[in-house]
């Protein structure tokens, strides 16, 4: 794939006026879907929408019949508030990427295969206004001939509206600003891992009830839901099996959120047990050694009983904690095996045993009814799910306890941080101590096969297979967890600045390469100082164009950002004049989109600049001086120092002998050394 970095410039900037259209919009050969490849990120222009005409049609010249139409339109756009605009030219913009040259229509099948490329699918909560209105549309539309609702073709209006109740997400998974921004990539390798896991043989299903013995020793299933809701799922995810003890944290999560942890840990410990997870022992304390053990979670199944709800019959708290788990899977499939709640209840003269031993500890709260309780448990480990459903609730543990699918806040962030510690010191058995050494991540397994893995402020990742090690962990999941380590930084030690063996999928391609520029464009178009602050002081080249020739500056001129333009010149020293390939100055700009203020603030600079002949000092763009770390440190423009040659009538009273130096502004620019050069847009063609 062709190379976006500012040295390529130059050649793409002569390139572009040979691409065909969906070259131009980030649409590549060879792709998943319809042939097509979304180059990232897709949507990057959308930072450029408002000038969306010449920026996509590269054979339009300004000031056309038409443009001038646009112009005014957009003049009115621009007295909206920006947020409501950007979204607003997001829907115009994914219009543009994906709609058919020929017909002037977009394909909404092309439109959602390119969604779920980002990790949306269609049947997710957050886009279901988006589906709805599809099917009216097509209802509308008397159902045309020939394509579904979800494969019309739509004209710009029609889409817009479509689109509309839910752009600000689907502008988010174009602008690959999901946590996972290549997920295509992602998940090839995530494929690759579970494919080698496949091959693996080994383990010996449980055998202590029927259900479990019965189990096909082939299955392996494995989903991700990442915090941003990105899903991906491969092989047995829909087959169902029993939660066993993954549910632990779950109960666990539910007592720390109603009890507190003072409370809950007055009866039960933290520390991991070094014995068999059903073996009869108590710590030092007379307590279950954590909630993680069948000791611990019969133990939180009674604070459930006793404290959580003592009003509550059994019937009832079993409902009010499917409940829970239900909303933690974002209303995903849970239900209940009764067979396996059965056969556990008679299976069950381990667990009876740990109940009477701790009753004759006194490890329960009073009012504690044994009887009850162990059903709860075995109640609790009989619950059905499946990979899918078990991945979004990894994924709400892994989003501080609210849902990613339905945004739903289930647990609060403290509550998860406690389940999570335990998970990791706890969560695998007798092998926690070399899981928590060798993945270095918080995970739960169970005896039916499942491992749930979570990625703190990344993903949740459930892994079912039911052969399992002589420990009881799956022997798929725990490869799969192994592997995935070893390719991605996500070991929780890892380091992620330094580390240079493994993967960050967290990183935005362009991050990676050291390209910023469609960040700083933002930034200006979107009139965020504090971000173009940042930007100069990671010494970014401020005066770097867009395949236009537009740069920050004709951005925030063209938005009206008075503050950026005032930074960009007074603080970064770019060049005043540069010219798009309309030839279009900056304060062009300004006046095409009537912001006056600008307007003549660029005047102004602009004589003052032709009568200076000095050059502006090349470091003081990119290298950080005292005075830009203390900028850097304010987030508020008013209070930075100005260094403007244009006072300001305040600045005339107030400013005028402070003894500062006023920087000259530069005809030539003081870092436009790559290809993207101010100096290049005004060759011809570019
Ligand atoms: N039902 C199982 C038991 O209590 C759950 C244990 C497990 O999954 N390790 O024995």
């Amino acid at each position: 794939m062709r190379k976006y970095s500012p040295k390529s410039q130059t050649v793409s900037k002569n390139r572009s006026r040979n691409l065909n259209k969906d070259q131009r919009y980030g649409l590549w050969p060879g792709s998943d879907f319809g042939h097509k490849k979304l180059r990232a990120p897709p949507l990057m222009n959308l930072v450029f929408a408002n000038r969306k005409l010449s920026f996509y049609d590269t054979s339009s010249t300004p000031k056309t019949k038409e443009d001038n139409a646009k112009l005014t339109q957009r003049r009115h756009y621009s007295m909206r508030p920006h947020r409501e605009q950007e979204q607003r030219n997001a829907e115009d913009v994914l219009f543009d990427m994906f709609a058919s040259e020929e017909t002037g229509l977009i394909s909404m099948g092309k439109f959602l295969a390119g969604l779920k490329t980002t990790g949306i699918r269609r049947n997710d909560p957050r886009v279901r206004e988006l589906m709805e209105n599809l099917k009216k549309v097509h209802k509308l539309n008397n159902y045309e001939t020939g394509s579904s609702a979800e494969t019309q073709h739509l004209n710009r209006e029609t889409f817009k509206a479509v689109v509309a109740p839910n752009i600000v997400l689907i502008a988010k998974a174009f602008r690959q600003q999901f946590v996972i921004p290549d997920f295509t990539s992602f998940v090839k390798d995530i494929e690759d891992i579970y494919n080698r896991c496949k091959t693996n043989t080994l383990g010996k299903l449980a055998d202590y009830i029927p259900q479990l013995a019965r189990y096909n020793p082939d299955s392996w299933g494995l989903s991700i839901c990442t915090i941003d809701g990105q899903r991906f799922s491969i092989g047995d995810v829909d087959v169902p099996f029993t939660l066993q003890s993954c549910s632990k944290p779950l109960t666990y999560a539910i007592a720390l959120e109603k009890l507190g942890p003072k409370v809950v840990h007055s009866y039960v410990g933290q520390e991991p047990s070094g014995r068999n997870f059903n073996e009869l022992v108590l710590d030092q304390n007379k307590k279950p050694h954590n909630p993680m053990i069948n000791a611990g979670a019969i133990l939180t199944c009674s604070l459930m009983n006793a404290l959580v709800k003592p009003d509550m019959t059994s019937a009832e708290i079993f409902d009010y904690t499917m409940s829970w788990f239900k909303r933690l899977s974002g209303g995903e499939y849970i239900g209940f095996n009764n067979a396996v709640f059965l056969s556990e209840r008679e299976a069950a003269d381990r667990n009876y045993a740990l109940g009477f031993y701790m009753r004759e500890n006194k490890c329960f709260p009073k009012r504690t009814n044994l009887k009850e309780v162990m059903d709860f448990y075995f109640q609790c480990c009989s619950m059905e799910t499946n990979c899918e459903a078990m991945s979004v609730i990894a994924a709400s543990l892994a989003n501080g306890g609210i849902c990613p699918t339905t945004e739903e806040k289930v647990f609060r962030p403290e509550v998860i941080r406690d389940v999570l510690s335990i998970m990791h010191s706890c969560g695998t058995y007798d092998y926690s101590g070399q899981f928590a050494f060798k993945v270095g991540l918080p995970a739960k397994s169970g005896v039916s096969g499942g491992m749930m893995l979570v990625i703190p402020n990344v993903m949740g990742i459930f892994a079912w297979s039911p052969p399992l090690d002589h420990l009881g962990n799956t022997v798929r999941g725990l490869q799969f967890c192994e592997e995935l380590v070893s390719m991605f930084n996500f070991h929780r030690y890892d380091n992620l600045k330094h580390l240079s063996n493994k993967k960050d999928p967290r990183k935005h391609r362009y991050e990676t390469k050291g390209l910023s520029i469609v960040n700083l464009l933002f930034s200006a178009a979107s009139g965020d100082v504090t971000a173009l602050r940042r930007h100069r002081l990671s010494g970014m080249d401020i005066t770097l164009a867009d395949y236009d020739g537009r740069t920050a500056l004709h951005l925030a001129a063209s938005e009206g950002h008075l503050e950026c333009v005032k930074f960009l010149l007074e603080q970064c020293h770019v060049p005043h004049n540069p010219k798009d390939r309309w030839g279009n100055l900056p304060v062009d700009e300004a006046e095409n989109f009537g912001h006056s203020h600008v307007v003549e603030f660029l005047r102004s600079w602009a004589e003052k600049a032709d009568l200076s002949n000095e050059e502006c000092n090349p470091e003081a763009v990119t290298s950080k001086t005292q005075a830009d770390e203390e900028i850097c440190s304010t987030s508020d423009l008013e209070t930075s120092p100005t260094t403007s040659p244009i006072p300001t009538p305040v600045e005339s009273g107030s400013r005028a002998g402070s003894g500062r130096s006023s920087p000259v502004p530069s005809e030539a620019g003081s870092t436009a050394s790559v290809g993207s050069s101010i100096d290049d847009k005004t060759k011809p063609g570019l």
